[in-house]
């Protein structure tokens, strides 16, 4: 593990927070919050629930079909100084499942009330494809289909679901009704869209489930907020993650690198410190592209 866990690290504290000019914000304080993080073994999910826990967060459920991952956890409890990292081995498609990690964070730590769905999956591939032997034409199977639907955008948006009724019931039980500025920001749900999310080549289920995504961060947005629970999508370009390397290295030399203005992939750091910027500043509402200049060529 390479990472830098040691908390406070990169010089934002919590709580409120004084910006020269004498302005201070009530920005959101980590440390009241339980965070939820899926996809969270590997790539962007896995920065991300490095950063909300040495940024303070009081835990973080990491949510991950990888086998390593209570061995991660442990580790980054002993580098992090406190146990924060709590694993759970599971498919986000598997409601029982997202019951259980919301039901098992709540009794350890407390209700949910940051989410921020990563886990993602690809299956690309040409929708409409004329098969060189034969000339036959077939289209893109409705499995493959399915399962991006299911992992993209089915899953993330009941995980954000689960949070938000996570605080809801919190408050109900407080007796608290529409929720008032005063109390401040109780909640955040992240999304994770793409550049994807506006068409690409050989991507229809992936990119659909993303645009898609976008319809829900809406609704969440201006549904959320009588509980006081706040709702934005990040959409990264293409950030160096497993995901993104699958493609080979050939590819993204010739095909991705040329067309960013990075001239680089994008870090996984560099997205979840964008997803955290999201999650504390509360004027931030709707769609922030992370794209490196990126625009997918029509
Ligand atoms: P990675 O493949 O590096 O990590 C995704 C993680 O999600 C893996 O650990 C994977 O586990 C896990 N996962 C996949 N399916 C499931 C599932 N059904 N249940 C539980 N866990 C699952 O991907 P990235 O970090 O690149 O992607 C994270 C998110 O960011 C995704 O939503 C992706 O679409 C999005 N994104 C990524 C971009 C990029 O360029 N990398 C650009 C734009 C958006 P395992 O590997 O063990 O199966």
């Amino acid at each position: 593990m390479g990472e830098n866990i040691k908390p406070g690290s990169n010089g934002n504290g919590n709580g409120h927070h004084h910006d020269g000019e004498g302005w201070s914000e009530p920005r959101l304080d980590l440390s009241t919050h339980v965070a939820v993080v899926t996809g969270g073994f590997r790539g962007i999910g896995r920065a991300t629930s490095i950063m909300l826990a040495r940024e303070g967060a009081r835990a973080v459920g990491v949510v991950d079909m990888a086998p390593e991952l209570g061995e991660f956890c442990t580790e980054a409890n002993r580098r992090l100084g406190r146990d924060a990292f709590v694993p759970f081995n599971g498919d986000v498609t598997d409601a029982a499942f997202r019951r259980h990690v919301f039901t098992s964070m709540e009794k350890s730590h407390g209700p949910v009330s940051i989410c921020i769905p990563a886990a993602g999956i690809t299956r690309d591939r040409l929708a409409v494809r004329v098969l060189k032997e034969s000339g036959d034409v077939d289209i893109y199977p409705e499995s493959d289909w399915e399962r991006v639907i299911a992992v993209d955008l089915t899953a993330p948006v009941y995980w954000g679901l689960e949070t938000i009724a996570s605080v809801a019931r919190t408050r109900g039980k407080a007796g608290l009704k529409r929720w008032d500025p005063s109390e401040n920001v109780q909640g955040c749900v992240v999304f994770i869209g793409s550049v994807s999310s506006s068409g690409n080549r050989g991507q229809v289920s992936y990119a659909t489930a993303k645009a898609g995504l976008e319809g829900a961060q809406g609704t969440l947005a201006a549904e959320g907020v009588y509980h006081g629970v706040r709702c934005a999508i990040i959409h990264p370009g293409y950030t160096d993650t497993a995901m993104v390397r699958a493609l080979g290295d050939e590819f993204i030399r010739q095909n991705i690198i040329p067309q960013t203005q990075l001239r680089r992939l994008i870090k996984p750091e560099e997205i979840a410190n964008a997803i955290l910027f999201l999650i504390r500043n509360p004027a931030i509402s709707g769609q922030l592209w992370a794209d490196a200049g990126w625009h997918p060529v029509a």
